[in-house]
């Protein structure tokens, strides 16, 4: 995005004057504290609202893209594998022919054995590893995660990260990830920039050498 200003009714200049390049294959995130603009970027990446100023480019067209919000956001009378299959059904693919990305995708994260469960039997932790799933399964160019573990306890997302870690390298997709942790945008991503706390220009540009070889 060039340049991008977004103001909202009532006066809050939300983002100011925002530049980022995002290459395809990276995992950044974006870092910095509640109010900063980290949100209302990524809802203009995804298309949910327009800039008030500037303009988000995509080079070799418009990508599809795979969202993961911080609820999970599952459909309760569905089970995991239906969840999953949502992104396919809406691209009018019928179950039978995608049955085999939802099983792999499920391996990954290693839900396999609750393809049929429903998301009332499972904890916070395994909701959000299907909410992953299903931002995945369609292989999008392009995955946004508005701070997917903050509303868990320290130890799931601790985990989640270490899950998500080595999830990376098999998501192959271009991921912004959204966080107010340090530690998690140094554990998991490769570049971080960081958002002032002022409307939201983008003050620092970090890249981090990935944690393990
Ligand atoms: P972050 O995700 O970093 O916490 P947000 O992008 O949610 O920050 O918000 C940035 C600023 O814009 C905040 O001051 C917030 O109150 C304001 N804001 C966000 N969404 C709206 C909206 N729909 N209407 C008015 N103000 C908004
Ligand atoms: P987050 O912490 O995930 O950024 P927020 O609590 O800031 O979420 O925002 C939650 C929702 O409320 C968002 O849809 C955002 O656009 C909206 N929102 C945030 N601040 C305001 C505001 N000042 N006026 C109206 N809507 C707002």
């Amino acid at each position: 995005m060039a340049a991008v200003d977004k103001a909202f009714a009532g006066g809050t200049l939300a983002l100011q004057d925002m530049n980022l390049t995002v290459n395809e294959g990276d995992f950044i995130s974006l870092l910095g504290p509640s109010g900063c603009g980290k949100s209302t970027a990524l809802r203009l990446i995804a298309g949910l609202m327009h800039p008030t100023r500037g303009q988000i480019r995509w080079e070799g067209g418009e990508a599809e893209i795979g969202v993961v919000f911080q609820e999970p956001t599952l459909m309760p009378w569905a089970t995991v594998e239906q969840n999953v299959y949502l992104p396919f059904r809406l691209k009018g693919q019928s179950f039978v022919q995608v049955r085999d990305d939802i099983h792999l995708v499920l391996k990954l994260v290693g839900l396999e054995k609750f393809a049929k469960a429903y998301p009332r039997e499972l904890s916070g932790g395994m909701k959000m590893r299907v909410s992953i799933a299903r931002a995945m399964v369609t292989r999008p160019r392009l995955i946004l995660m508005d701070e997917p573990f903050a509303a868990l306890d320290e130890i799931t997302r601790h985990k989640l990260n270490k899950d998500l870690l080595e999830l990376k390298e098999k998501i192959a997709s271009t991921v912004i990830f959204v966080t107010h942790s340090v530690f998690e945008s140094v554990f998991l991503s490769d570049r971080i920039v960081v958002m002032a706390a002022r409307p939201g220009r983008v003050s620092t540009e970090l890249t981090v050498d990935a944690p393990y070889p």
